[in-house]
């Protein structure tokens, strides 16, 4: 819009989440154009932020009547809600699907001197890399009109598509075709831009794996990692955003660091030299059963995401600044697939377990139901559902088997986690750090949210942990938080706030006996 000369002060943007809390309404039916961008191809649960429906679709464009709507992102592939599901079709009347990408959509109606064209009359067409560098750079002024402003994560496209010839089959990413590599100096003005208006969160993200940014196509099946523009694009990002708090990376193809291991460990290395801690280099496995991996075309077999996995965590396993590993693998696992069979879960199972046994640490493990679209080679696959029931057992053996004793080894109990950012109250304070991949921490108290603070983690649910403010104030503090430190039962507590205050910890020594394993959590004040 910029680009075509709409002034800054005419361009608004709101979340869905703002509409549903009645905000917003009075935008919307000014407007001139609305553009509405939805969807999800990896459907997910998430902490605050539920994705639009259709029915809020419809709903905008109902109330909106005469304003020209435009509904685009990856919605365009199908709208589905949760795996096992077809992502379906839909049709509003009153509304344009934008059927490639709505940047280049949007941009094209606005041709200028014809006023807002029909857009009816508008191709449908990918922007171009140099499009993208230009939008990027002139609408970075929009993202403090986020509600979570400054504290919002932006997300940098370095590429998309697939360089495989043959892909996977349930995978949406090869309708871009060849892999379109943005220039490096190009996603460097962009965080230049998001920067100077006050981001400080990025994550590297969009593209199927960074691996592969800037990859030479050598004729084999997978082109060859360049470590020299992994270095080029952290150092540049770094430079031009010096004060950032988080650099994060996203998807890493286990495919190319099995068949370029040396390549691979050195960008491993770049990024945990240039990027903050409790990193993910989120793998697709999809599945550790050799007859799926053939019958699907998946990416790599398991012995390859097993050497994957162990070069990430050689390079990435020490604990970094924020109290997280500075590097783990991440690992999706997809049920529904072709040639699934009840023997799939036992292969993924034991493929995990075997990880657990060696020593070797995961971030987190993603287990879904394989959500299909048109045009994949899994869109004509009747059998997306058929081991349902089998396979919300395999999740629930997961959780407790592999995430809780994972979660115990990743953030054992005295870990000490920076900047906590507090999300929700539910009974207690939900709250996460600012991550790709973070951690969801339970507080026992009521704490005002948005407030940032460092933790002690205490205990460990499946996919959570329990945390108390870090350092507690002994002199002060709740007795359900007093509690939760490291030795202190109900008894404990009571002759704690019994005896309170105290001076220093001498007193505190005087007063309790041992006090050797809190000291490190508390302060008194
Ligand atoms: S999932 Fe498969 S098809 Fe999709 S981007 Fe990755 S390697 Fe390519």
């Amino acid at each position: 819009m910029i680009d075509r000369g709409i002034p800054q002060p005419h361009i608004h943007y709101i979340t869905i989440d703002q509409i549903r809390k009645g905000l917003g309404h009075d935008l919307l039916k000014a407007a001139g154009l609305i553009v509405i961008i939805a969807g999800m191809t990896v459907p997910g649960k998430y902490l605050r932020g539920t994705p639009i429906n259709l029915s809020e679709i419809g709903d905008i464009t109902r109330a909106t009547s005469g304003t020209p709507v435009i509904l685009g992102g990856p919605i365009r592939l199908g709208y589905g809600s949760q795996g096992g599901m077809r992502a379906s079709g839909f049709d509003f009347t009153g509304l344009t699907l934008a059927q490639s990408d709505i940047e280049s959509f949007v941009y094209d109606m606005l041709a200028p001197g014809r006023g807002l064209k029909d857009p009816y009359s508008v191709d449908h067409r990918e922007r171009t890399t140099q499009e993208i560098a230009r939008w990027g750079v002139k609408g970075a002024f929009m993202i403090d009109q986020h509600p979570d402003y400054p504290h919002v994560m932006c997300e940098l496209e370095t590429y998309r598509g697939c360089a495989r010839p043959e892909h996977c089959s349930f995978c949406t990413e090869p309708f871009y075709g060849e892999s379109d590599f943005r220039n490096i100096r190009d996603v460097v003005s962009e965080v230049r831009a998001l920067y100077h208006h006050g981001a400080r969160y990025f994550r590297i993200g969009r593209q199927p794996d960074l691996f592969s940014y800037h990859a030479r196509d050598r004729g084999g099946e997978l082109p060859v990692p360049d470590p020299d523009a992994i270095e080029r694009l952290y150092k540049g990002i770094r430079n031009i955003a010096p004060a950032l708090k988080v650099l994060h990376m996203d998807n890493a193809n286990p495919g190319t660091i099995a068949a370029y291991p040396l390549e691979s460990e050195q960008i491993a290395k770049i990024i945990v030299k240039y990027h903050t801690s409790g990193d993910v280099a989120a793998m697709g496995m999809e599945s550790a059963d050799p007859a799926v991996v053939r019958a699907n075309c998946l990416k790599a077999m398991p012995g390859d995401v097993l050497e994957a996995i162990k070069l990430v965590n050689r390079v990435g396993d020490k604990r970094g600044d924020n109290g997280m590993p500075e590097l783990l693998p991440g690992l999706n696992i997809i049920h529904g697939l072709k040639g699934e069979t009840s023997e799939t879960f036992d292969h993924n199972f034991r493929f995990l377990k075997m990880l657990q046994d060696n020593g070797l640490m995961v971030r987190r493990i993603n287990i879904r139901q394989v959500m299909t679209f048109p045009g994949t080679s899994m869109w004509q696959d009747e059998g997306t559902g058929k081991y349902h029931d089998l396979f919300m057992r395999f999740k629930d053996k997961v959780r407790e088997g592999i995430d809780l004793p994972n979660l115990k080894r990743l953030v054992p109990v005295g870990t000490v986690l920076k900047g906590v950012m507090c999300e929700v109250h539910d009974g207690i304070t939900f709250g996460r750090q600012i991550a790709s991949y973070p951690l969801l921490v339970g507080i026992p108290d009521r704490l005002p949210l948005g407030q940032f603070m460092d933790v002690t983690v205490t205990g460990h649910g499946h996919r959570s942990i329990t945390a108390i403010p870090y350092p507690l104030d002994i002199n002060s503090a709740k007795a359900r938080l007093i509690s939760q430190l490291p030795g202190v039962g109900k008894k404990r507590t009571r002759s704690i706030i019994r005896s309170r205050p105290y001076r220093d910890g001498d007193d505190l020594a005087g007063k309790l006996g041992d006090v050797e394993g809190i000291l490190p959590f508390i302060k008194i004040e």
